[in-house]
């Protein structure tokens, strides 16, 4: 279905603003125009809640949540960026892979089964979109997705 991306975004981000029970703020960073992309809203919010809820999880206390989409020639990037503990380099390439959890001591106390990501990858590859992260220790850690989108038929719509 044709979703404006923008809305649909603000939607999921709202929701979790609302729902919320730790100390993180959110900042968007979305264009005011709409970005009509062809997508199973249902998978990409599966997609964005499985990004977000890793992004709450491991934020401090007061962490800042970043949410930004940027339009490009035939895709737009939106990315989720937090403030937490970051992940190591050398297990950067092993967190879309099922069941893969960085140090599973660290993370047993915060719970999870190590699914999220490689959901989340699943289903950005099946929309022809690419996903990946940029993480640095003790900064934060920023986990992007592209998908496809069509200017020239945008054009047709407005
Ligand atoms: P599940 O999502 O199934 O509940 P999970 O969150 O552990 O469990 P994934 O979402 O697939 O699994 O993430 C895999 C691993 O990548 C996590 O266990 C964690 O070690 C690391 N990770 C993912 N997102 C972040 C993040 N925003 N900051 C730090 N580490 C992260
Ligand atoms: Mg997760």
């Amino acid at each position: 279905e044709w979703v404006n991306f923008v809305d649909f975004f603000h939607r999921i981000i709202d929701r979790l603003e609302m729902t919320k029970e730790q100390n993180v703020t959110f900042k968007r960073e979305l264009p005011k125009q709409a970005i009509f992309v062809e997508i199973d809203a249902d998978k990409l919010t599966q997609v964005l809640y499985n990004i977000i809820s890793n992004a709450m999880k491991y934020s401090p206390e007061g962490g800042q949540i970043t949410f930004s989409i940027k339009e490009q020639e035939d895709h737009i990037i939106v990315s989720i960026s937090d403030e937490g503990m970051g992940i190591p380099k050398e297990n950067i390439g092993k967190i879309f892979t099922r069941f893969y959890r960085v140090d599973k001591a660290r993370s047993r106390k915060l719970g999870g089964t190590g699914l999220g990501l490689a959901i989340a990858k699943e289903m950005v590859n099946a929309h022809g979109g690419t996903i990946w992260a940029v993480s640095e220790e003790g900064k934060g850690t920023e986990i992007s997705f592209t998908l496809p989108y069509d200017v020239a038929e945008e054009d047709e719509w407005s």
